[in-house]
């Protein structure tokens, strides 16, 4: 069967993840885990949700649904964050004998729960019309995550995954500083990048795997299959570990992008692949945020930003010049564009005007004058009017992405897109 749960967590602690390795170790007096658990991250922009937007899927092969689901459920009774208003669980079975009927109908509601916006209501109707065993807590808004996880492990073959090991803190020692051995994580990434990434920002000098939370995670290693983010695990030195699991996640694929023909259709709690041209020079509000508009041939426009986490990404942003074609990708909400990477396909020529130079000597001519043109003192040489120059673009046209400490889950690094015909800048 397969158990999807979701929305156990709390901005203050747990985690789905912990709960789902907790899972992993104690359903085995039940039957045998089939493969790799799932950690599906779901639409990034929608408001309510809580930390990282993640469900859970584990398959396992049993003789005893009933024991599993009374285990799950109460599991989930002991360990949810139930006192936070945000955390509303869900958790849903799906019995083997209905893996077929459901596989076509849960890749749709996957698909949607990533990239669009579900209502619970949608949610508990699915349930209800294919009678899928399942149980909401609070408001219940967990059950979507949790059905989108089971369409997820249906589904394995048409979704692009990624992995990532997790490692988890003594109980005890939950909501205290973690000790880590910084360097160790440095090296971890040295001997590993790229087939793992994210575990450290080199240019900002900070470890990114690490979250600051309350939560019983220590860390995180993300990587392209199960073998590299255990062996960059293992040159992990900090506290001790209290279990360790590796989830196939959609992490770090662009799942979460729809491609917009338009940016006319562009619309708010959405994530895109966009094209057009910038049409005003950036500029940096308070706070730091960098913002600049474009346009698509038809006339539509949209605001793109760089916001002050993105860090040096924002400098870069700040060279582009009205006229420079790009394609974007990123969240939109509250009608700006929240970028996530930048192909600048071509940078649009800039002129200035400059005094002629003289032919013989080639120094700069100077003005003889209001409308009298310019000549050169030392040689007599002489111009009428001003020459119009090309000024050197301080930028190169290809990818660029924002650093690891500002990356989306969802975001696929550039270094993981293996396009040759792409000049690329990976954020390191
Ligand atoms: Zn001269």
């Amino acid at each position: 069967m397969i158990i999807g749960i979701d929305d156990t967590d709390s901005n203050e602690g747990m985690c789905t993840t912990y709960l789902g390795a907790l899972l992993l170790e104690e359903l085995k007096t039940c039957g045998t885990v089939e493969t790799f658990p799932l950690l599906i991250r779901l639409n990034p922009t929608i408001p309510y949700k809580t930390r990282g937007n993640a469900a859970v899927a584990l398959r396992i092969k049993t003789g005893c649904p009933e024991k599993v689901i009374a285990h799950v459920l109460s599991r989930i009774e002991a360990l949810a964050r139930m006192e936070c208003e945000k955390t509303n669980p869900g958790a849903v079975f799906i019995l083997e004998k209905d893996y077929e009927k459901l596989r076509p109908v849960l890749r749709n509601f996957l698909e949607k729960a990533v990239r669009d916006v579900i209502e619970i209501q949608d949610a508990k109707n699915l349930i209800s019309e294919y009678g899928i065993s399942s149980k909401g807590f609070k408001n219940g808004r967990g059950l979507i995550g949790a059905l989108a996880a089971c369409g997820a492990m249906l589904n394995l073959e048409v979704w692009e995954h990624t992995f990532e090991h997790l490692a988890y803190r003594q109980k005890e020692r939950w909501g205290t500083p973690r000790e880590i051995e910084k360097e160790s994580f440095f090296e971890a990434d040295r001997k590993t990048y790229p087939e793992t990434w994210d575990t450290v920002d080199l240019k900002n000098r900070l470890i990114v795997c690490v979250p600051h939370s309350a939560d019983p995670v220590l860390f995180g290693i993300r990587g392209e299959n199960p073998i590299i983010v255990s062996e960059a695990a293992s040159l992990i030195r900090a506290e001790p570990v209290e279990r360790s699991a590796v989830y196939r996640t959609n992490q770090g694929t662009d799942m979460h992008l729809l491609p917009a023909v338009n940016l006319a259709e562009i619309q708010d709690m959405h994530s895109y692949r966009l094209e057009g041209t910038v049409s005003a020079v950036p500029k940096t509000i308070p706070g730091g945020h960098v913002i600049f508009p474009i346009r698509d041939t038809e006339g539509n426009g949209i605001d793109c930003a760089a916001f002050e986490p993105t860090k040096n990404f924002r400098l870069l942003i700040r060279k582009l010049r009205p006229g420079d074609k790009v394609a974007l990708s990123g969240s939109v909400n509250s009608g700006t564009l929240n970028i996530e990477k930048i192909e600048i396909k071509t940078l649009a020529p800039l002129y200035k005007e400059e005094n002629p130079k003289c032919p013989s000597c080639g120094k700069n001519m100077k003005s003889s004058g209001q409308a009298q043109g310019f000549r050169c003192k030392k040689c007599g040489t002489q111009a009428a009017s001003k020459i119009i120059c090309e000024i050197k673009r301080d930028l190169e046209a290809g990818s660029y992405e924002v650093p690891p400490c500002a990356r989306r889950h969802l975001a696929k690094p550039l270094v993981r897109e293996q396009k040759s015909d792409l000049k690329i800048h990976p954020a390191r």
